[in-house]
């Protein structure tokens, strides 16, 4: 299946989840837990109907689904794709504009094409494997590093020397969007470290930073290894230098 069509899915998807989650946005009757996720978060209304909006759309394809809230579903396809339906959930309920949808999409192990979308500013951002990153259809790297970084932190205490060394830190609340910012040049680093975010929350964005030519790495230095989980924890270091890159590693001091 090539780019062209992925891209049409995506669309697809977009709208759909668009006209039935955003007649909630800010209201309170959207927090309503209803589930427990497969890694044990609440699963909150508002992600039951982006999730039903996504599935209803992906499982028509036959292709196989890991999502957040409801896990794995297995149709015996070469395609899987990770679907985060709702990144930002708590900024969603409480009326803070800054939320995303985010699915990857990979044949067998390797990634093939991923997408996150903001519907408050209408971006569709697009990673495409060896091809680039795109920002509605326009090419978009990391910025140049700068002396005095601006990053997106995540911390239970640990690893706060980083702040030594950074000019501005954001914690914007939604994971996937960050690294799509980090991407278009908004943000030099995100930085996740409280072993807390799962598979399903940063592939399209760890396909995408990396197709902008971010550095994403886990809290060892290594190339940050995606599976197909909606459960497993993960620590998160994507930067838009390598010198940034060995500032936070020494910070941690692991
Ligand atoms: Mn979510
Ligand atoms: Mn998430």
């Amino acid at each position: 299946m090539s780019v062209k069509w992925w891209r049409r899915v995506a669309l697809d998807i977009v709208h759909e989840v668009e006209s039935n989650v955003m007649p909630l946005f800010g209201d309170p009757r959207a927090s309503k837990t209803i589930a427990i996720s497969p890694s044990g978060d609440e699963t909150k209304l508002i992600d039951k109907i982006a999730e039903d909006s996504i599935l209803a759309k992906l499982r028509k394809l036959g292709i196989n689904i890991v999502s957040e809230e409801i896990g794995s579903i297995n149709q015996g396809s070469k395609y899987t794709a990770l679907v985060d339906p709702l990144d930002g959930s708590y900024n969603f309920i409480s009326g803070i504009p800054f939320f995303a949808i985010s699915v990857a999409i990979f044949e067998e192990n390797q990634p093939i094409y991923a997408f996150i979308y903001e519907p408050i500013t209408d971006r569709l951002f697009e990673g495409i494997p060896g091809k680039g990153a795109y920002l509605n259809g326009e090419k978009i790297r990391v910025r140049e590093p700068i002396e005095k970084p601006a990053i997106s932190f995540y911390t239970r205490g640990e690893g706060i020397e980083i702040l030594n060394h950074v000019k501005r830190t954001r914690t914007l609340g939604a994971i996937a969007l960050e690294l799509a910012y980090l991407a278009m040049g908004a943000l030099d680093g995100v930085v996740d470290i409280r072993r807390y975010v799962r598979p399903t929350d940063i592939a399209a964005g760890v396909i995408i930073a990396r197709e902008a030519g971010a550095l994403v790495k886990d809290s060892n230095g290594n190339d940050i290894v995606v599976s197909f989980s909606a459960t497993e924890k993960l620590d998160i270091i994507a930067v838009n230098s390598q010198e940034l890159l060995q500032t936070i590693l020494s910070s941690i001091k692991r």
